[in-house]
């Protein structure tokens, strides 16, 4: 199981960078959400958290971006285990859009640059340049009413992204889409994510999902949940993505986590 990023030539990565969890556990009241939970990823990377319904995923994210207190173990992000720094470090993408109604796509996007304190105008300019970089281009002034559930997903990232955290805490972002329209979004969000040197969790129940998009998936217990497996992804070269899940490499991978899934069920 590779852990580290350690390219030959290369210096090994700083361990205090990236988000770390050590022997996390967190308990609501009598009922255990975490127990135990280690888990890490680094600049750059993209790790997925798949686990089944109700087993403390969400709860993680959470924990994470340091809105909730947890009972035992260390969370650290960039080396800071400071709940507040955490909230700052991090960009939280929760499991529905949570789009302003009456505010235009790249008033969305922009909500994190504002709450910052940019100026207005210089806010929606950043926001509708990364619409453009996130093929939104010409929806800038739409309302989320007006635009479709994979498009409005698109300016959830953004405004996630437009936060400019090193960490992107992304959970279930396309779950409530079609399957045509996850799989398009699947292959954007890789590619999206490709070009960020941050590190990014990303909590989905599907597992082609996780080792389409991730690096790895971290495969989760039910609750209380801990990490029953850690699955790397299959480096798939830049094919489409029909291709890139019927590679026997992927097909044997999605196999090893189906059954850690299933034998953690
Ligand atoms: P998941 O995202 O994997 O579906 P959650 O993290 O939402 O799971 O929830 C994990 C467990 O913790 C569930 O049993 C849930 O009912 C419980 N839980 C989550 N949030 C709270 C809360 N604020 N208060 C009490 N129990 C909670
Ligand atoms: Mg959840």
């Amino acid at each position: 199981m590779q852990t580290e990023l350690e390219a030959p030539g290369t210096e090994p990565l700083d361990v205090r960078e990236g988000v770390v969890l050590a022997g996390v556990r967190k308990a609501y009241g009598p009922v255990v959400a975490l127990d135990g939970v280690d888990l890490r990823a680094a600049p750059g990377e993209v790790v997925a958290v798949v686990g089944p319904s109700g087993c403390g995923k969400s709860t993680l994210l959470e924990l994470v971006a340091g809105l909730q207190p947890l009972q035992a173990g260390r969370i650290e992000i960039d080396g800071d285990p400071a709940p507040a720094a955490r909230t700052a470090l991090s960009a939280w993408m929760p499991q529905r859009d949570m789009l302003l109604p009456w505010k235009r796509a790249a008033d969305n996007a922009a909500v994190a640059l504002r709450l910052a304190g940019g100026d207005r105008r210089e806010s929606r300019r950043l926001a509708a340049a990364m619409l453009d970089r996130l093929g939104l281009s010409g929806f800038a002034d739409a309302l989320p009413g007006e635009l479709s559930g994979g498009m409005r997903q698109r300016v959830a990232v953004a405004r996630t992204l437009l936060a400019g955290t090193p960490v992107l805490l992304l959970d279930e972002p396309f779950a409530a889409l079609d399957a045509i329209t996850r799989g398009e979004l699947q292959t954007w969000l890789r590619a999206t994510l490709a070009s960020e040197h941050r590190s990014t969790l990303l909590v989905t129940h599907d597992v082609e999902e996780a080792l389409y998009v991730a690096d790895r998936a971290a495969i989760l217990t039910p609750r209380p949940a801990a990490v029953a497996a850690v699955i790397e992804a299959p480096t798939t070269p830049a094919a489409a993505r029909a291709d890139a899940i019927s590679a026997p490499a992927f097909v044997a991978a999605r196999a090893a986590a189906l059954k850690s899934l299933g034998a953690a069920a």
